[in-house]
């Protein structure tokens, strides 16, 4: 079950530039879900800190793991709420100006309550849903996580209570004394490429000799 609409609230409304924000599911979900990986900022021994890290979604509740030691992921749990951005860099908008420049982003902030997930279970079953964030069926072809990477392993669960997605994309915002000018102006799009996988040579395995998984397969397919 997903809200169709999770702002604007209290922290989430967008104040500079509200005609870039949204705050439908939709966009929102589709930027968390291409975004390889979050930041999560917290408060750790009295000072404001971000860091990034790997997210899964699932319906309107983002998982983050990490060691059980993790000082920032345990500054969350203590408090009880978290903040969590993501960012996908689209390219360069150049306008006419170095003030009008940008760049193409599409962008997303969470607000949410944070709790441990304890039950070995659920546990195994979200981090098996974290492996295929990163790569989609991948799960399917790695071993099974040990009782002891389980126990090791602290997996915390944020409600997506609030949040705010900004987008900026299209043709540069050059204000109307700037066009006539005889410099060169517009959009240069970017995207993310995988390239050739190069195989694990360590251990007695050299992995090169084993067929390229499904996963990796259809990842290079898509890129
Ligand atoms: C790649 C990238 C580069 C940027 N570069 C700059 C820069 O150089 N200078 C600059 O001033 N700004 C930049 N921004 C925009 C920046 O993220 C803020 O939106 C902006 O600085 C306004 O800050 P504020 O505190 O006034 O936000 P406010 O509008 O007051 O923020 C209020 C609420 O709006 C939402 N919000 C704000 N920003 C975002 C966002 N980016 N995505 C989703 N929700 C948001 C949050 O929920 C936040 O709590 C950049 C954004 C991206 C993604």
């Amino acid at each position: 079950m997903t809200r169709d609409q999770l702002g604007p609230g209290p922290l989430s409304r967008v104040r500079r530039l509200p005609k870039k924000a949204a705050y439908d599911s939709k966009t929102i979900y589709s930027i968390l879900d291409e975004a390889r990986f979050c930041h999560v900022s917290g408060i750790v021994n009295g000072r404001a800190m971000a860091l990034p890290t790997l997210h899964a979604r699932e319906g309107d509740v983002l998982y983050l793991h990490g060691s059980q030691s993790n000082a920032l992921m345990r500054s969350i749990v203590e408090r009880g709420e978290a903040s969590i951005t993501v960012t996908l860099y689209d390219g360069l908008r150049l306008a006419r100006s170095g003030f009008e420049s940008s760049v193409a982003y599409r962008s997303a902030v969470v607000f949410g309550a944070v709790s441990i997930v304890d039950d070995p279970q659920e546990k195994l079953r979200i981090l098996e849903t974290f492996v295929d964030a990163v790569l989609p069926g991948r799960s399917q072809e790695v071993r099974s996580t040990s009782e002891q990477e389980l126990r090791l392993t602290l997996v915390v669960a944020v409600s997506i209570d609030e949040a705010s997605a900004k987008v900026s994309a299209g043709p540069t915002d050059d204000p109307e004394e700037d066009l006539e000018l005889p410099i060169w102006s517009g959009t240069v799009p970017a995207r993310l490429v995988f390239e050739a996988p190069i195989p694990t040579r360590n251990g007695a395995m050299v992995t090169g000799d084993i067929e390229l998984p499904g996963s990796v397969r259809a990842l290079l397919e898509r890129s």
